[in-house]
């Protein structure tokens, strides 16, 4: 047989261990009879691939339910404590590192917040490396058990293709100078474990589509709103990237031409109008010295009070926000636009009603009809868990292929 012809049969073994496993993953439990349903695979391909899961303790029986009649089907999920992931969110105020299993339990986390030293390179490296040992410290898993390091940045990311894709990450980050960060090379001198590296707002996309409030749309839009704003775009049901994966950069479209600086260093861009750092330097009230989190809470706090100065900067942004989504309306046709990050939490509910308005005033009619505007269900460190969906992704598609390190532990 040529070599050819063996590649074949395994990649095609690895798809219908895929479909299997991915069915499994979002829909199990179920049983045999309904994954043939599901996937059109006979019910011979079904039995062999489902004895090779089973074999390699990646699925298991959990009980059974009745057929009219006939004998009781066996159901079958994946193992929820088969194999861990990491998930690292590298944020504008700080570093969270996330252990979960693969049922996306938060095992333990660490947060380490980035002060003086801003987003210096090596003192965010080090933050990572940390909190990486203090997650499974705590909860006594080896780095054997984890399946690979999910990075979310601030950031644009390249990287090359293949499964080391992670280890030639590169971050432009333009509002906090990193221009062209080596973060996978430095990150691969610390820690053995596979790594994957992406935007922030691109992983917190992925969760909310896989996980939370984008479930079962085909086109959305999952806006991050924190210190900065941004976007991840999905498009007929994948993450829309642009030539260098950095389409979505709704942050830096322009509400003011000529408007106020931003920290990307042009003018006028939305997040230099509602990005919470943005809100709490233009409040003339904000308490002197507070935490960016802390002073978003004074305003909204303020404005609930009826302080008129909190009042109309939080009109305000509700207004821009729901004229940039809009935009993004009109731009992307998009059936649900979900608005996460922890300031979009934190004032999503006073500003939901007028950014929904703003956006029916400022968008065409019929797509805007079509669309619904809602709150992230993942709660304010949903981009830890979307990180996490990146090694996710590759156990996935790949069949459930443990890194060679965690193939060991199998015992
Ligand atoms: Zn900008």
């Amino acid at each position: 047989m040529t070599t050819r012809g063996k590649q074949t049969v395994r990649d095609l073994r690895r798809g219908s261990r895929s479909t299997l496993l991915r069915r499994l993953y979002f829909e199990g439990p179920l049983s045999r009879q309904e994954l043939g349903t599901a996937t059109g695979l006979s019910a011979g391909s079904i039995s062999n691939v489902t004895g090779e899961l089973l074999a390699d303790g990646l699925i298991e029986e959990c009980g059974s339910v009745d057929s009219d009649g006939g004998r009781p089907r066996i159901l079958l999920r994946v193992v929820p404590d088969r194999a861990h992931l990491v998930g690292v969110d590298i944020g504008e105020t700080q570093v969270r590192v996330g252990l979960f299993d693969l049922a996306r339990t938060e095992l333990a986390a660490s947060d380490h917040p980035l002060d003086e030293t801003g987003h210096d390179v090596g003192h965010v490296v080090d933050l990572i490396t940390t909190g990486l040992t203090e997650v499974l410290a705590r909860t006594g898993i080896t780095a054997e058990e984890v399946l690979g390091v999910g990075v979310g940045v601030p950031g644009i990311v390249e990287q090359g293709a293949g499964p080391d894709a992670g280890d030639t990450a590169v971050v432009h980050g333009q509002t906090f100078d990193w221009n062209a960060v080596p973060l996978g090379r430095l990150l691969r001198a610390r820690t053995p474990l596979p790594l994957f590296v992406d935007n922030g707002a691109k992983t917190l996309g992925q969760a909310e589509m896989w996980f939370g409030a984008g479930q079962g749309a085909r086109n959305a839009v999952v806006a991050l709103f924190g210190s900065g704003v941004g976007a991840c775009v999905i498009a007929d049901g994948a993450r829309f990237r642009g030539a260098t994966s950095s389409a979505g950069e709704w942050g830096h479209t322009k509400v003011h031409v000529g408007g106020r600086r931003c920290r990307c260093g042009s003018r006028g861009c939305l997040e230099a109008y509602v990005g919470a750092e943005a809100l709490v330097e233009r409040w003339a009230d904000a308490p002197p010295g507070a935490s960016e989190k802390a002073g978003l809470a004074a305003l909204l706090a303020a404005a609930e009070a009826g302080r008129p100065g909190a009042v109309a900067l939080l009109d305000e942004a509700a207004e821009l926000l729901g004229a940039g989504i809009a935009d993004l309306i009109n731009l992307f046709n998009p059936e649900r636009i979900v608005i996460g990050g922890w300031a979009g939490l934190m004032l999503g509910p006073r500003l939901l009603p007028a950014v929904r308005d703003a956006a029916t005033a400022y968008a065409l009619a019929f797509p805007r009809a079509q669309t619904t505007i809602t709150l992230s269900r993942l709660g304010p460190d949903a981009v830890t868990l979307g990180a996490a969906t990146l090694p996710l992704t590759h156990f996935l598609e790949s069949g459930g292929e443990l890194p060679r390190h965690a193939t060991r532990a199998a015992g």
